[in-house]
This record gives structure tokens, C-alpha cells and sequence, in this order.
């Protein structure tokens, strides 16, 4: 669904990522104790928030499923409020295959973009069911870390709406890589986070974390990092809780950015202008790939965001966010 080529044939001719980090048996994690497949959730009986970590919402990218066994690795409970791990896509994160390891992403369509009340009250795909059985986890949580990695190399980067809350919250964080902020209700329609913050409760956080590139093992380290610095403000870990460090050093990627726009590709003929990788900036005009003619940055400042290393026709192909430094 909504999948005009499909990833497997999109793998072929391109040649293969390190695979350094590999996705670990999740069996002893099935049955949580929410009454939802690979869901646990621990109450500390002492009021405080309602944390939801999560990763797998895109089934290829390990670094979430690594940090949440870490977390029931070592028993870690809350010390107020509560603690729901979610390992989301399981479906799609079984179907890994080293060959094509893209292709394992999802098993019908983006398990991020299908977050929207109309796609869950009628599920028709793999993602839709698991996203309508999620919907009461989510729908309690004050605070929800969805942890994902990129394509490419790139510094790890937080994406979160632009609100005066969220910003108050990641503030505490020292988070040391770039900041996407984005409007809420714009942006990519059907994001978890976004659903969580418009359909759960008053006050609700969100925040996404980019941990880094698939399948490095720093990616899993920065899910790790990232996961105990937001329990740890969030009053869920004791005062002297050991925080580990990041996974990567900041680069000159760091920085606020605005989003502005989704260029999705309307053309199979698609192509950047150059091999980018991602946080490049460029100026008003310039031109950074050819569709069905040449797209130039409607602003300056332009910074490409995830550039899809498979620019597919009805496709997101990069975002556009406005550097603000
Ligand atoms: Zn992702």
C-alpha cells in the first residue's frame, strides 16, 4: 500500500550497508502484561508521568528495539508515575533480511504516517491493525519517545512540535545535535508522536529521535542515551542514575531547524542534483534535484532533511527545513 515500487526491487543495483548492528531475538518479550504483544508496562504507584518509549515503528531500524531490552535487561522500573515499552512493527522487524535490508522497514505501508482516526477505527493493513491495538497505551501517556534511525549517516537529530512545552522539556535534555521543530497538525500527517499529542492527554509530549544510521552499533548507544536522559527528567530513574554518554560526537550539523515542506516526487525521473546525504544547506534558488523540472530552495537557509536514498514516484523524497541556528 501506498508503495508504488516495491523496496525490494528498489534494492537492487545498490550496493549494501555495513551491518554492525543486527536485530536481536525478541521472543522472551512477547508476552508483556498489557494483554498486547510485545508491550510492558510497570506502575510505580506513586503519582508522576506516563512515559511511553517506543521503538520498531519502522521494522528495520534496531536502535529502539536494543535500548527497550536494555531497559527490561536490567529491570528498570519507575521510580513515579509509570513506564510502557513498546516494541512496535515486531512483523515487519521479523522479516529482516541481510540481503535486503531495507526492505524490512514495514510490512504494508509507513507505520509512521498512518496515525489518523479514520485509518484506525477501519485497520486494513498490517500497520493500521498495530497501530489501533497501541491506540490505549498512547492514549495515557504524558510523555512519548518514539526512537527511529536513518538511511544515512547523518547526526543523530530530535524531531518534536514546535510548542512551548516540548521545547521546555528537550531544554533539560542537553541534547548536543540538531533540533527539527515542526508545526503540529502539519508535517508528515499520521505521525505517532503527533497522534499521541492531539489524541491523548492534555499536555501530552512528543518527541521522535533519530539515533543515527540503521544498522551502526552507535545508533543503538545514542537510542540508549537518549532513552535514559528523557527517564531520568522525567523523575522516572533515581537522582544518581548513571546517564551513558551519546553515541556520536556533534558536527556542524548542530542547530535548530524549522520544517517548512515535504517534496514528495512526482515523477519516476526524480533525481537530486548531487549525491546529498543530508543536512546540507543551500541557498534560495538553488537547484537541488530535477522532477518533472527543476526544484530550487524556496528559501535560504535551505537545509535538506533525509534525503530517500530511492526517490519513488507519490514518495517522500526530502524534507526542507529553514536553518535557525
Ligand atoms: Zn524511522
Amino acid at each position: 500500500m501506498n508503495n508504488p515500487t516495491s523496496p525490494a526491487a528498489a534494492e537492487r543495483g545498490l550496493e549494501l550497508p555495513m551491518l554492525d548492528l543486527l536485530p536481536l531475538d525478541l521472543s522472551a518479550y512477547r508476552q508483556g502484561n498489557t494483554g498486547i504483544d510485545y508491550c510492558h508496562r510497570f506502575e510505580s504507584g506513586r503519582s508522576g508521568p506516563d512515559v511511553v518509549i517506543i521503538g520498531l515503528t519502522h521494522g528495520n531500524e534496531f536502535c529502539g528495539a536494543h535500548a527497550l531490552c536494555e531497559l527490561l535487561e536490567q529491570d528498570i522500573r519507575p521510580l513515579r508515575g509509570s513506564l510502557t515499552l513498546i516494541f512496535n512493527n515486531v512483523a515487519a522487524y521479523q522479516r529482516f533480511d541481510p540481503k535486503q535490508p531495507y526492505a524490512s522497514r514495514c510490512v504494508d505501508e509507513d507505520g509512521n504516517r498512518v496515525w489518523l482516526a479514520p485509518r484506525l477505527k477501519h485497520p486494513n493493513s498490517e500497520e493500521t491493525h498495530r497501530a489501533a491495538r497501541l491506540v490505549p497505551l498512547l492514549q495515557e501517556a504524558d510523555l512519548v519517545l518514539d526512537l527511529h534511525s536513518t538511511s544515512n549517516p547523518v547526526a543523530p537529530m530530535l524531531i518534536y512540535p514546535e510548542l512551548p512545552d516540548c521545547s521546555a522539556l528537550v531544554a533539560t535534555l542537553g541534547f548536543p545535535f540538531p533540533q527539527l521543530l515542526y508545526k503540529l497538525g502539519t508535517y508528515h500527517p499520521g505521525m505517532l508522536i503527533s497522534y499521541a499529542m492531539q489524541h491523548g492527554r492534555r499536555g501530552c509530549h512528543g518527541l521522535v529521535a533519530e539515533c543515527g544510521a540503521h544498522f551502526a552499533l552507535e545508533s543503538a548507544q545514542q537510542a540508549h542515551a537518549i532513552t535514559r536522559r528523557v527517564l531520568y527528567r522525567a523523575g522516572l530513574l533515581e537522582q544518581d542514575a548513571l546517564i551513558p554518554p551519546w553515541g556520536y560526537e556533534p558536527d556542524h550539523s548542530a542547530g535548530h531547524y524549522r520544517i517548512r515542506e515535504v517534496i514528495e516526487a512526482r515523477t519516476e525521473q526524480f533525481r537530486f542534483s548531487h549525491p546529498f546525504r543530508g543536512f546540507e544547506r543551500i541557498a534560495r534558488g538553488d537547484v537541488f534535484a530535477q522532477d518533472d523540472g527543476p526544484l530550487v530552495a524556496p528559501f535560504d537557509n535551505c537545509t535538506l532533511i533525509m534525503p530517500a536514498r530511492i526517490p519513488l514516484c507519490g514518495v517522500e523524497a526530502v524534507t526542507l527545513a529553514e536553518f535557525l541556528g
